[in-house]
């Protein structure tokens, strides 16, 4: 029996999380559910799980939730804060946490988790992106497992040799080659690309994604990201990683072995498969996906991404390779641009120019701990939101 805190619970992971425990009752027992301000989806979520403890944002959704919980007899304890999030990720009712919060808002709950030395499964890629090499060496420290939620990653994971020691060229791997799909505008002429909405963006052609991400497919962020996240993960170098544009998103990521082997995982576009996976460790379980029929598909296509059309590719290519703190400045730069995007405050292609802004600002500073990194996320997101205020003004007159 596993006993799981599931944090981002109301998100689009945390939902298909629960989709997979929900099969196999006697394998899991939910001891937290955290959701922010979702406070409706995490009510009707504590009345079907019992978790022990849920965590929100603030006292003023803490207050609604135990509302709705008294109304419904579940005697779920609410807490709130941030503090109550690591709390629970490090708790000792716990073996296991789903990191499922989007933004580098999951980093101190996931940090919390390594330092106690759980098994946590890891969707919230930020936190490598942000803080990687601390992250990484927490977790090894206190013998956290981190298993890969991201579809890329997990598929990389399930083709690695079993005992793979963070050593790719002992593994016979010369490289890792991940998928993107190109998200909906891989064919959109670039003429067109000032005036994406919100809207268009957030369609993706394969996943069903949160909006965060939905936007990061759409600009390849998501792929920059997870090149970081890849290096980090697998202790790759920049020059063993590839990205390859595959519009199928059926091939979910590949390892090249320096015998002339490519070894793929496949599947539907359904992230119940990696999420199965890692909660099945080292069974498979079943996870509800439709089978995957060949015929249906007929062809997969590989292309070369196109970094002209997406520039946050690049910039995240450059982050990695400059390393120190520029992905944490990437990334906390892209988390304002996408929000800004949202709220119709900024154009599509002002997202990478605010990325590229703040990284010839900051990139080149130096962060180690955790407490530099988080200040540092702060300064770049304030100066991120005065340009955010200028272009808007600019854009307005
Ligand atoms: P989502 O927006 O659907 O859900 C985010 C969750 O985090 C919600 O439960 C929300 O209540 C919570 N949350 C939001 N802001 C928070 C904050 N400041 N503090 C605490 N909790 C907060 O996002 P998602 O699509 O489920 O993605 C979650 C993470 O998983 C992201 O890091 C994303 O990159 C990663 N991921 C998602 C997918 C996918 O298919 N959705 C695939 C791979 C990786
Ligand atoms: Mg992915």
């Amino acid at each position: 029996m596993i006993r799981l805190a599931l944090l981002g619970a109301t998100g689009s992971i945390g939902e298909n999380t629960l989709d997979v425990v929900a099969r196999h009752p006697e394998r899991f027992r939910v001891v937290a559910l955290t959701g922010h301000r979702q406070v409706e989806k995490l009510a009707e979520q504590c009345q079907q799980f019992k978790p022990r403890y849920a965590v929100v944002a603030d006292e003023t959704a803490a207050q609604a939730l135990r509302q709705r919980l008294q109304a419904a007899a579940v005697d779920t304890e609410v807490l709130f804060g941030e503090q109550a999030l690591c709390d629970v990720a490090a708790g000792s009712e716990v073996d296991a946490v789903m990191a499922a919060i989007v933004g580098a808002a999951g980093l101190l709950p996931t940090l919390a988790a390594a330092k106690a030395g759980k098994t946590i499964y890891l969707a919230n890629k930020e936190t490598l992106v942000v803080a990687g090499a601390l992250f990484m060496e927490t977790a090894r420290r206190h013998g956290a497992k981190v298993l890969p939620v991201d579809s890329e990653h997990n598929a990389i994971f399930q083709v690695l040799p079993e005992n793979f020691d963070g050593d790719l060229a002992r593994a016979g791997v010369s490289s890792l080659v991940l998928t993107a799909s190109g998200g909906p505008f891989l064919h959109t002429d670039l003429a067109d690309f000032a005036a994406i909405t919100p809207a268009q963006a957030v369609q993706h052609p394969n996943w069903s994604m949160g909006q965060k991400i939905s936007v990061d497919s759409a600009t390849m962020m998501n792929k920059g990201l997870e090149l970081i996240e890849a290096h980090w993960l697998f202790n790759a170098a920049p020059a063993q990683l590839e990205v390859v544009i595959h519009p199928q998103s059926i091939v979910h990521s590949m390892v090249r072995y320096a015998d002339g082997s490519v070894l793929a995982q496949m599947g539907l576009p359904d992230m119940r498969t990696p999420i199965a996976y890692c909660l099945g460790l080292p069974e498979r379980l079943d996870a509800g996906v439709d089978k995957l029929d060949f015929a249906r598909v007929g062809a997969l296509t590989f292309n070369r991404p196109d970094f002209v059309r997406f520039p946050c590719l690049q910039l995240a290519y450059e982050a990695m390779q400059a390393g120190k703190a520029a992905p944490c400045v990437l990334n906390a730069a892209n988390e304002v641009a996408v929000a800004a995007f949202l709220a119709k405050r900024i154009g599509f292609t002002a997202i990478a120019a605010l990325v590229e802004h703040c990284l010839d600002n900051y990139g080149h500073q130096q962060a180690d701990s955790v407490e530099a990194l988080l200040h540092l996320d702060e300064q770049v997101r304030a100066a991120a939101q005065v340009w955010v205020r200028n272009h808007y003004r600019v854009l307005n007159q």
